[in-house]
């Protein structure tokens, strides 16, 4: 592990401290640095991985379930820190398995916990969360999706695309128009297992940092209602409660990239050999690294300061947007940092920091763009400033076009 002393800082216990090391020595031992040609079955044998040694638990709630009754975010972030910094992929086969299951850890009824959350938290089964569309990204009240009530069925048509472990998934968690009301107060939730007629994957997704990616098609797929998670009509408060712990999570993701990052800057920096000394000798080679320091430890801060806000039982909504925002951006700086600081190398296909310059890129994007993150903070602060002033108008009240 390299620099462990944010460890000591107050948002932990000695719970989670205990984690983050007991998880960085499996890690070493269990995730290879570089995966083969066949992401999905990596993914497979990842969650595979995970799940028998225990860490899956942590991304599911309910002790029968879970490590303990309610998401520690705290403990999702650690992993997924440490996990980042180790391998992107392994990253993502355990944070898939808490968002795709995060609704029913937070609103499932008994039976939809006790049916999934046992089987995601031992690795026995893989989850997917089905929220975006092709229209329908950003603008998450422009869904299209729809689901139709029929006696104690909903029948569901549609697409959804940009679907993380679309195509490996047992099952799928879907968003879809009920039409309750307009706008996104009329969105339910449902779980869709794999193989449900009706539901096919479309085509398979290639991106710069390959992992399980598919577009989804529901053609008249039924399922039955005891399958809806939480009331008709609140799929989008589903959705955007699942996004609050998740959110905090991507931005420790980043924060794991930009550690090893940092690591990989050092080493370099302080072996690599030019005009009689090292690089690191540079005051400039210093002043990068002093920067990149900086933008880690205010990453961190605000990554920890949500997730303890979060287990403290308090909204996290602007706290969440900052730590994305400051951890994701400042991840992808720090990392065009290290690799201008090895050179050619830091551009060969397979070196390190190569490997994080394609990694980073999408989390500035899913989850909730940069652009959403500082139109979420700003709304916020508007909404503070209107509550405290009777006198102003309520430019800035929230309303139900929540963006992700
Ligand atoms: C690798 C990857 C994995 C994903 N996994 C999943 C998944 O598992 N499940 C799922 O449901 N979705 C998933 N997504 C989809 C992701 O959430 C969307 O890509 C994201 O919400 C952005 O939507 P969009 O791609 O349609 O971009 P658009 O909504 O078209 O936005 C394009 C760009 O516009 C800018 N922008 C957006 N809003 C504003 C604004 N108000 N003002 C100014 N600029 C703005 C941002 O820069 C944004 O990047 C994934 C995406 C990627 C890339």
């Amino acid at each position: 592990m390299s620099d462990i002393r944010y460890l000591d800082w107050p948002f932990f216990e000695e719970r989670h401290r205990r984690l983050a090391r007991e998880l960085d020595a499996w890690a070493k031992d269990h995730v290879p640095q570089h995966h083969g040609a066949d992401v999905d079955a990596q993914c497979r044998a990842l969650v595979r991985a995970l799940g028998a040694d225990g860490w899956l638990k942590h991304a599911v709630a309910g002790l029968p379930h879970g490590a303990q009754d309610q998401v520690d975010t705290r403990a999702i972030c650690l992993i997924r820190e440490t996990l980042a910094r180790h391998s992107g992929l392994a990253d993502f086969a355990f944070a898939m398995q808490g968002l795709g299951s995060g609704a029913i850890s937070l609103q499932g009824t008994p039976a939809q916990r006790d049916r999934y959350l046992s089987k995601v938290g031992r690795g026995e089964a893989i989850p997917a969360f089905a929220l975006s569309e092709p229209e329908a990204g950003s603008d998450v009240g422009a869904m299209q999706c729809s689901a139709r009530i029929e006696g104690d069925e909903a029948v569901i048509d549609g697409e959804k695309t940009w679907i993380s472990n679309g195509g490996i998934a047992d099952f799928y968690v879907v968003f879809a128009r009920t039409g309750e009301a307009a706008g996104s107060r009329g969105i339910s939730a449902f779980i869709v297992e794999a193989g449900t007629p009706g539901l096919e994957i479309a085509r398979r997704i290639d991106v710069i940092a390959p992992h399980p990616l598919a577009q989804l098609r529901f053609s008249g797929c039924r399922v039955p209602l005891a399958q809806r998670i939480g009331e008709p009509g609140e799929g989008f408060k589903v959705a955007m409660r699942t996004l609050d712990v998740f959110r905090t999570s991507v931005a420790a993701a980043a924060l794991g990239f930009a550690r090893r990052a940092l690591d990989e800057a050092l080493h370099r920096a302080t072996t690599r050999r030019m005009f009689n000394q090292t690089l690191a000798d540079f005051q400039l080679t210093q002043a990068k690294l002093a920067q990149m320091a900086t933008t880690v430890d205010s990453s961190a801060l605000l990554v920890y300061r949500a997730a303890w806000l979060r287990d403290q039982g308090r909204t996290i909504t602007r706290e969440a947007a900052m730590a994305k925002l400051t951890a994701t951006e400042g991840a992808q700086q720090v990392i065009d940092a290290a690799v201008q600081i090895w050179g050619g190398l830091g551009v060969a296909s397979g070196v390190t920091v190569e490997r994080l310059y394609r990694e980073i890129r999408s989390l500035r994007i899913y989850e909730g763009a940069s652009e959403v993150q500082q139109l979420i903070i700003a709304r916020e602060l508007l909404k503070d400033i209107t509550a405290t002033s009777r006198d102003r108008p309520s430019a800035a009240s929230p309303t139900d076009q929540e963006p992700i």
